[in-house]
């Protein structure tokens, strides 16, 4: 039996094979994309290699960030401890400034207090006094203004440091609230969104809520595979988002599942928007051009609920899901708006995020 460990020659170099993809795929040497590369490169995670994989060499350093925030979410938290303590550098830096300002003025108030002191007491001769107070005010006048100058300008440094720290941490929340597949809201943002809705009782009238699920989904994965099934995922998604106004709430839910929240509308109208929508996607050609397989049709059902027919964002999301669950009874590839009598397990949780 050979104990031997295996001669250096044959044991794979691991790191070096990996800043060579790095280095082939144009990624930037940084520690937070060695791991993405690490963990796709022993493929623990099959689901991070394929986007990995899927973005080529013309990875951004955005995207590369968006799949680290996805799969690894200890990333975001320290991107975030680190903005933490950075902005606290600053603004102790700034309050240091500041109390010295305070300080310098203090000594030039007092200064004015004995000079004018002086000035009033009738013990000395008017001409030399008034000389020798002006050039002490002078002195210190110039002295103070010196020292404001140099803490407006370390001041407005800090606040340019500040403002970089604050533009990082919103493209962070950006990508904490972005799904990376599709690059709509992800389901923590349409959460926030949802429970919004009930903050403003002008605009809740007026509000509906719409659930849309992909049909028969799984068939497409199970016969043509998960990448492709991303990819007409990622399709799905931008049939949508180009048949909405720009100001509507379009977010993935789920993993074939999509939310629209639509201001400003009736019943009939986020109808119509629904059909348009059926529309788009059923007549939407989904074939391979290099292998010329055709994956289509692919068709969506959706459930539409007002947020008048709602009192809480539990009971709205619970209605919106019956009617899409009557859509998908009613032979799918249609859209339905919920009604008082449509009948279902209520006792389902949504809520991921929140409780
Ligand atoms: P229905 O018409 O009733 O909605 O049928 P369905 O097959 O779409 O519904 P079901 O909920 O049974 O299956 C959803 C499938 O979606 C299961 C899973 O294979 C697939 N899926 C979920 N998330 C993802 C994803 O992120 N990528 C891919 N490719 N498939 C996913
Ligand atoms: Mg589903
Ligand atoms: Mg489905």
């Amino acid at each position: 039996m050979s104990t031997a460990i295996a001669p250096k020659a044959q044991i794979p170099d691991v790191a070096g094979q990996i800043t060579y993809a790095m280095r082939s795929m144009g990624v930037a040497p940084i520690p937070r994309n060695y791991e993405l590369f690490y963990e796709a490169y022993i493929g623990s995670n099959s689901a991070l290699t394929r986007e990995l994989a899927a973005l080529g060499n013309s990875a951004t350093q955005e995207e590369l960030d968006d799949i680290g925030a996805k799969y690894f979410p200890r990333h975001a938290g320290r991107i975030f401890d680190d903005a933490h303590a950075r902005l606290s550098v600053e603004l102790d830096a700034v309050l240091r400034a500041l109390k010295q300002e305070q300080l310098t003025l203090d000594s030039y108030n007092r200064l004015l207090g004995e000079t004018c002191e002086r000035i009033t007491s009738r013990n000395h001769n008017g001409a030399d006094l008034l000389r020798s107070a002006i050039d002490i005010l002078t002195a210190a006048t110039g002295d103070t203004m010196a020292q404001g100058e140099k803490v407006v300008e370390n001041v407005a440094q800090r606040s340019q440091e500040m403002d970089q720290v604050r533009k990082e941490l919103d493209e962070y929340k950006r990508i904490a609230n972005t799904d990376a597949l599709t690059r709509l809201s992800n389901r923590r943002a349409f959460e926030d969104r949802l429970i919004s809705i009930f903050d403003n009782q002008l605009t809740r009238p007026t509000t509906a809520l719409v659930l849309a699920d992909v049909d028969h989904f799984k068939r497409i994965n199970d016969t043509y595979g998960h990448p492709v099934g991303d990819k007409i995922l990622a399709t799905v998604a931008s049939v949508i988002r180009a048949n909405v106004r720009r100001e509507v709430f379009v977010a993935r839910v789920g993993g074939e599942e999509f939310a629209l929240i639509v201001e400003g509308t009736t019943a009939e109208e986020a109808m119509t928007m629904c059909e348009r929508i059926r529309r788009a996607l059923e007549t939407t050609p989904f074939k391979n051009s290099r292998t010329k397989v055709d994956y289509g049709p692919i068709t969506i059902s959706l459930g539409i609920c007002m947020a008048s027919e709602a009192a809480n964002s539990g009971e709205l999301y619970n209605k919106a899901d019956l009617a899409l669950y009557c859509a998908k009874n009613a032979g799918r590839n249609c859209c339905n708006v919920y009604q008082d009598g449509m009948q279902k397990d209520f006792t389902k949780s949504w809520l991921i995020y929140k409780n």
